[in-house]
């Protein structure tokens, strides 16, 4: 009989093999044998330290009420203050949320940054929204959540669908509730209420440095190299443009309005004068329509998926063409299409490195609200280039010296640091 005393699942979400939730334990199971006598405190990465689930209620425009499913979650602290962005998708849940979380754990502990790991959403399609409404539900939403979030507490940031506007709104509303004007509580701000030169780009430059180091070292020269990219938001669209610098063609592109083929490579000026236009890649008209589904199959050296979760199944790992899968995106690979993209010989450079560069230069941005002195932008890009590929190096050891992939490698750099902190730390009471 087991023990009751035995941890037992969280009841309060329902994985499955595939779901962001049951992705991330399945990923921390295979990290066990690497931890040594670490492995005692393992339960404590399997639970969310905190979870905050607020509602969200706002007047809209027409004088209806309406009201929105907002979440903070705290996945640990063990190592310092929360971290970590907000999202706004129709698709958010508790459970995406805490898995997101997670990953932000791991993601500020692999660079070694002085962050626990945190995230935020609400559940909400906001191009449903007016701005005014867009403003009220920010600000509501960061009211309900400032019962935790703080600069010495728990730091959000941009994600999918937030940008530096809505951390403009969140600084405020936290500002106006303390009595203060507390740049801290936010980064991705824009630069002129304490935001850092480099940070709009700083996610895609990461995917393109680490994509780099990542290609030397399987001889794949980027010049000429094709790479397909999903996702054309602020990740995929800055890293598309660093690789086209270092002369690869950008070959495919997808995103909410379509998918986009030209395997000669896209003009990029044209490409994001279009987007900036028409609110993404669909219509382009430097390049064939794809039907959505044929983009796994087109002919690519690098394939980077910097969209939402999940989207790299078993069946589309079958199907890739590519050598190098950078991830841009969070939880973009289900366990399964890890397993088979090894077996294949693909190499995947993890999401909890691969774009961990945004979070490096928003604790940059931190750093310099706090001194009140900020960087030139040459002075971000050269530390984040050194953290990214010093942090990509020693990961790439410990995946030679265990010979492991690398996602299990950036786990076991990342959960000895958070588990070595919680054993110092030790249990309270
Ligand atoms: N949302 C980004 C991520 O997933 C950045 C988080 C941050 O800057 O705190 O890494």
């Amino acid at each position: 009989m087991t023990s009751t005393l035995t941890p037992m699942p969280l009841s309060s979400v329902h994985p499955t093999a595939d779901s962001p939730w049951g992705t991330y334990l399945m990923q921390v199971d295979r990290v066990v044998p690497y931890l040594g006598h670490l492995a005692r405190w393992v339960e404590t990465l399997k639970r969310p330290k905190r979870a905050l689930i607020v509602d969200v209620p706002i007047e809209l425009d027409d004088g209806r009420v309406a009201h929105f499913e907002g979440f903070r979650v705290q996945h640990n602290l063990s190592r310092g203050p929360g971290k970590g962005g907000v999202r706004f998708h129709p698709d958010v849940t508790l459970e995406e949320v805490m898995a997101l979380a997670a990953w932000m754990s791991v993601k500020n502990a692999a660079v070694n940054l002085p962050y626990g790991g945190a995230k935020g959403g609400i559940r909400v399609d906001p191009a449903l929204l007016s701005r005014k409404e867009l403003e009220r539900m920010t600000r509501r939403y960061t009211s309900e959540i400032g019962i935790i979030i703080g600069p010495h507490s728990d730091i959000p940031a941009p994600d999918v669908n937030t940008n530096p506007q809505i951390m403009a709104w969140m600084m405020d509303t936290y500002s106006m509730n303390t009595g203060t004007t507390a740049t801290g509580v936010v980064t991705g701000k824009p630069i002129h209420l304490g935001g850092s030169l480099g940070r709009v780009k700083a996610t895609g430059r990461g995917v393109f440095v680490t994509g780099r180091e990542a290609a030397r070292r399987i001889d794949l020269e980027l010049a000429g190299a094709r790479v397909a990219v999903q996702g054309f938001g602020n990740v995929g669209s800055a890293a598309a443009e660093l690789f086209n610098q270092a002369g690869s063609r950008i070959v495919a592109a997808q995103d909410h309005t379509g998918t986009i083929h030209n395997d000669r490579g896209f003009d990029m000026a044209d490409l994001m004068a279009h987007v900036k236009e028409h609110g993404g890649v669909g219509g382009f008209k430097g390049a064939e329509p794809m039907k959505s589904e044929e983009f796994w199959d087109v002919a690519c050296d690098i394939l980077i998926p910097a969209a939402l979760e999940g989207q790299i199944t078993a069946e589309r790992a079958r199907r890739t063409k590519a050598r190098l899968v950078l991830e841009g995106a969070n939880g973009p690979t289900v366990p399964t299409a890890d397993d088979i993209l090894a077996e294949r010989g693909i190499l995947v450079v993890p999401d909890v490195i691969c774009n961990a560069g945004g979070v490096t230069v928003s604790y940059f941005e931190w750093v310099q609200d706090f001194s009140s002195f900020f960087w030139t932008e040459d002075e971000i890009n050269v530390r984040l280039d050194k953290i990214m590929i010093g942090a990509l190096r020693r990961i790439w050891d410990t995946a030679d010296r265990h010979r492991i992939t690398l996602r299990t490698a950036t786990f076991a750099v990342a959960c000895e640091r958070i588990l070595t902190a919680r054993e110092e730390r030790g249990l309270y009471p």
